[in-house]
């Protein structure tokens, strides 16, 4: 809301829109464990490193729990953090969601597998059979260690390999996808995303070709201005330019499958947003009336459908330019 009302030269997203952005039957709980993570990247959203004390608390972990016990229609639970495995409440919540066969997904920076008593990681994804949606935002090593940090690379190669021996990306119940992120922009000479197919297929190559790794997808996300990436362009004094490139790229198409319509992002505390980015903006979801969800409400009135429209702001922009982005990549892959 804030982030509209600053930047006037910015059209506000909710007038870019022809109807007003409905919330659809929720079907995925994306859960942020916390901001404790082995890593600090440049970009990072959450604003999370290995100096952040913020998890779950077994409380909320419990509440959660009960959530996906009590709800069929959750298909899909998404862990996230931070390093989701190194916050409270990693193991049982995927073990929560096996057991009532949804899909599990962790979205894993490779790297934690190498931290002390995170070793057994790889093979108990396996034996959950836990989607591994993991970073690896170019496949270059130099790129990735300016972002990263020093030796993150070779480490996240490591961590492929390793996962590959496992079945990962070769047995249709071990699924590894990876996420590509765009380069912070050092002058207004903004770009798009890359076209995610032909980007696949580079990375494929080249991943394949150089250290014999296979996995499934690519995704490609945009960089949304939230967290470091938005104080970074801030201080390179690209905020505003940044966002007016991305509402130039506004693609109506994409809102169709924006991921906020069917998935409640849920953080350490147990309130409720539309998405991980509103999350970060202490932006949070609303019932009808607009009052503020938690996962405590959702269980005392039986529904997690309770919230009438997802809460936009200016960075919703990131989300609909060209081929749009989420956390499962592009959303028209025709376009861009
Ligand atoms: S981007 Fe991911 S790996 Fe990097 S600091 Fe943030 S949560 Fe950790
Ligand atoms: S940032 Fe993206 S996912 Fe979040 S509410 Fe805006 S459009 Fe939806």
């Amino acid at each position: 809301m804030q982030a509209e009302s600053i930047h006037t030269t910015i059209t506000a997203f909710k007038h870019k829109l022809a109807s007003p952005l409905t919330k659809q039957k929720i079907q995925v709980l994306q859960i942020n464990l916390g901001k404790r993570c082995n890593l600090a990247c440049t970009h990072c959203h959450v604003e999370a490193g290995p100096k952040r004390i913020e998890e779950l608390s077994p409380q909320v972990c419990e509440q959660l729990i009960a959530l996906i016990h009590q709800f069929p229609q959750i298909k899909i639970v998404d862990l996230t953090g931070g390093a989701p495995e190194m916050n409270y409440g990693f193991k049982p919540l995927v073990e929560a969601a096996v057991a009532t066969e949804k899909q599990v997904i962790v979205r894993s920076n490779l790297t934690i597998y190498f931290e002390d008593g995170f070793g057994d990681l790889p093979e108990y994804f396996a034996k959950h059979q836990i989607r591994v949606v993991a970073s690896l935002p170019c496949y270059l090593a130099d790129n990735v260690d300016k972002m990263r940090g020093n030796g993150v690379f070779d480490n996240s190669i490591k961590a492929l390999q390793w996962l590959n021996q496992l079945g990962y990306g070769k047995h249709p119940d071990l699924i590894l996808d990876l996420v590509y992120n765009p380069q912070l922009p050092t002058s207004d000479k903004f770009a798009l995303t890359p076209q995610q197919a032909k980007l696949e297929q580079d990375y494929k190559a080249f991943l394949q070709s150089n250290f014999a790794i296979v996995f499934n997808n690519l995704f490609t996300i945009t960089n949304i201005p939230v967290g470091r990436t938005k104080f970074y362009l801030e201080r390179k004094k690209l905020y505003a330019p940044y966002l007016q490139f991305l509402e130039s790229n506004f693609n109506p198409s994409t809102v169709e499958n924006l991921m906020c319509r069917d998935q409640l992002s849920i953080d350490y505390l147990g309130n409720v947003y539309d998405c991980d980015f509103n999350q970060m903006m202490n932006l949070p979801a609303t019932t009808g009336d607009g009052e503020p969800v938690t996962v405590s409400k959702l269980l005392r009135y039986g529904s997690l459908d309770l919230i009438t429209n997802v809460e936009t702001a200016a960075y919703c922009y990131g989300c609909t330019a060209g081929s749009g982005s989420s956390c499962g990549g592009a959303l028209t892959p025709e376009a861009g």
